[in-house]
Parts: structure tokens; sequence; C-alpha cells
């Protein structure tokens, strides 16, 4: 087996791994400005995506431009969070070069779209591939590839190349508790695994200490007669939000995306860790349409408003903060990792950021709250513990050399491919 890294080695971001120049796992943008895409030009026999994220999934409908369809593999899930972000994406930046798909390329996407639950084998472009939970968000999946009956059609014949190989990509994944999602457990026997490491320099706080601390916080402002504006990323952080502040009887405003993404996730509730306890944050939480000057009325209010862009590079929040941001009993408190280059990361440092076009002082308070979704490095290498005889090539981080590195010196026979390497298992 052959596989060569398009994206999402060494860098976060439009991740893309080509099996034998033909299964395609996972086809992603990273949302940079301008947007960016793997690379080289694939035509793939068929696509698994491992879950609905933008740098996972956010590139896919460029691959339906082609005459034969490649079917895409994915949860039901996925799917949806998949056509969601590539509306949104044609919305942000269709009919631009910035943009490498049309709405036909989206609607095809349709027609091309295969679901699959966690543990059902099936067959993609002659592989036997099984997705099992990540525990990242609703839908997401480690992918396994099982090259060992590979079979090849061609006409009537079905020719047999098989082979020995058998390939766990991990996608996105996560080891601890989340209210949204249950955590990954499954470790199947494989010979390489391709393992992402987001967090392999960091080691998370406890979730509850985490959760203790941003709805005291929360609460703190509230109490003290200030609006609270918590952005959040639509899929997924949104959720698991909402989910913290019904457990806690906090109430809340929810904008943006993250309200037709809650709508999705709960269709499938066979994907959620406790898809009761989401219709009743659902219920409980009080979902803004943005008519009529809402915003601006709201963000007076003495009140909780959870609201994309989870970064501030746009969404609802662009009305909220500026609203908000010139009263220091105020609070913008996010949500998770700011990217650098992004204005929630401008703003924790230096106080203020460039917001829908102009740069505007915050003398509201200003806190991080690390809601990961990712596991860290004991969570890594707990995982990675199952997979001691197995090679493991490291992608999907920032320091994936160091981390190679490091699993190296523990023993693990590991690597970190570069941008367009391909790698013989
Ligand atoms: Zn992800």
């Amino acid at each position: 087996m052959e596989v060569q890294f398009l994206g999402g080695a060494d860098e976060i971001g439009r991740s893309a791994v080509l099996v034998d120049d033909s299964l395609l796992l996972d086809y992603g943008m990273a949302s940079e400005s301008p947007p960016q895409y793997p690379v080289g030009d694939v035509d793939p026999d068929a696509v698994v995506v491992s879950h609905g994220h933008l740098d996972h999934a956010g590139a896919v409908p460029a691959l339906m431009s082609s005459g034969d369809l490649p079917p895409v593999h994915w949860t039901p899930p996925t799917r949806d969070l998949a056509t969601t972000l590539a509306e949104d994406t044609l919305k942000l930046h269709g009919s631009t070069p910035r943009c490498p798909f049309t709405d036909t390329d989206v609607r095809r996407l349709t027609q091309a779209s295969v679901t699959h639950g966690y543990g059902e084998s099936f067959e993609a472009a002659g592989y036997d591939v099984t997705l099992y939970n990540a525990g990242h968000i609703p839908g997401s999946a480690h992918v396994l590839v099982d090259d060992s009956e590979v079979r090849r059609t061609s006409g009537n014949r079905t020719q047999s190349d098989d082979g020995e190989t058998q390939l766990l990509y991990t996608g996105d994944f996560h080891t601890g508790t989340q209210r949204l999602v249950a955590p990954s457990t499954a470790r199947p026997e494989v010979d390489a695994v391709i393992c992402e490491s987001t967090y392999s320099d960091v080691t998370h706080e406890a979730r509850e200490t985490v959760e203790k601390r941003f709805v005291e916080s929360v609460r703190q402002t509230v109490w003290e007669g200030g609006t609270v504006v918590v952005p959040a990323f639509a899929i997924g952080r949104t959720q698991e939000v909402m989910l913290v502040c019904a457990a806690h009887d906090v109430d809340c405003y929810v904008d943006g995306m993250g309200q037709r993404v809650t709508e999705q996730l709960k269709r499938h509730p066979e994907f959620l860790r406790d898809a009761d306890a989401l219709s009743g944050a659902t219920s409980a939480a009080r979902f803004v349409d943005g008519r009529d000057g809402q915003r601006k009325r709201i963000a007076k209010q003495n009140t909780v408003i959870v609201t994309t862009s989870g970064m501030l590079s746009g969404g609802p929040a662009m009305t909220y903060v500026p609203a908000i941001r010139q009263h220091p009993t105020n609070k913008v408190a996010l949500t998770g990792y700011q990217v650098e280059g992004t204005p929630g990361r401008e703003l924790l440092e230096t106080g203020s950021a460039e917001l829908d076009g102009r740069v505007l002082p915050v003398s509201a308070q200003v806190e991080l709250h690390q809601f990961s979704a990712h596991a860290d490095r004991e969570g890594l290498l707990d995982f990675l513990d199952s997979y001691r005889d197995t090679a493991v090539l490291v992608n999907h981080g920032d320091r994936t050399a160091a981390f190679a590195e490091a699993l190296r010196a523990d023993g693990f026979t590991a690597s970190a491919p570069e941008l367009g390497e391909t790698v013989e298992l």
C-alpha cells in the first residue's frame, strides 16, 4: 500500500491522503485568506470523509466536476455537515477563483453520497473500509482501510490484487469525555496508523475544571449586570456550550450557523452521547434570527449569547462584540484555540481586534476557555499505546516532526511525512 499526503502533513487544514492513487481519505480546505486546497491533481475511484469539519470535508464538492462521480462514503451527520459547509463556502466565495466548485457540484454530491454507520464494513475503490467513532464531533470517524482483498473490476472481470496492509486513519479524535459525543474507544488491529497530532505538545485541564470555571465566570458577569458573548464554532462547539449552559441552568441565546447545525445533529440521535440532553438544551436556548435589529437589543440585555464565529472572523459576533466592547462589566468568553492571525487571537494578545473591517479596542473582559475536541498529548499517547508494534505516521499538527521524534525515542516506529510525500507501507 502506498499513501500520499496531499494536505494536512505538518499543518492543520486541507487534510487529504491518497491511498494507491485510488482511494482518497478526506479532501479539506484551510479557511485562511485566500483559502488553501490540497496539492496535486486527483481523480479518485472513491472518497471516504472522516468528519464534517471544513479542513477535512471542505473541498469534497470539487471532486464532483468530472463525468464519473466517485462515490463519497461517510456517516449521515458528516454528509449533512459537509453539505452545509459547501453551501456556506459558496455563499462566501462562490463564482470566484477562491471557490473550486459550483452549486451544480454541490448538488451532484447528493448523488455520490453513500452513508454508513459505525462498525459496518463496506467496499470503497476495492478496499474493505470500516468507520469507528472518533469522539471528536457527531459522526466523526476513524477510517480502517484493508487491502487484503482488493477487488478491481474492469468490464466483467474482477481482478484480484491482494495486499497485506491494514491502515487506520484517525481523522481528528478525542479520548476524553465531552457532553456532545462519547469518546473514541475502538482500537482495531492494523499495520499502520496515520495519527492526528493537533495537541501533541499540550496537556488539557480536566474537562470538569474547564466547565466549572466557564460557568462561574459567565454567572459572575450576568450577576454583575453584564452581557457575555461566547464565540463558538458552529459545528460541535456551539452544541457543547449549549449543553454546558443547560446542565448548569444558565440561560442563553444562540445565534449564527450553529443553530442550523444543531437542528441537523438532532436528526441523528444515534451519533450523540445524549440526544435527550441536546433536545432539552435546544428547548432551553433562545434562537435568534437577527431580524429587525434583534441582535442590538439582545446585546443590551443582561444575558449570555453563544454565537459564531468561534475566532471572531465573521458571523453575528461582528454585531455583538462591537456592541458590548466598551463596558468592562461585559465579557467575551472564547471557547477554543484561536489560530494565529485571527481576530480572536489578536483580541487575546492585544486587547483590540479588527472586527468587520474596523480595528476596535475592547474594554470588556476577554477570556479563553479551552473546550477542546481533540486528544491532548496524554490522550494521543494513550491511544498510540495500542499501536506500539505498528508504523505510525504523524500528521495534522504544527509540530509533527517533533512528536514523531518523541515517539521514536519511546520505541515507536514513527515518522512525520511532508506535504506531497508518498510513503510505502
Ligand atoms: Zn475536526
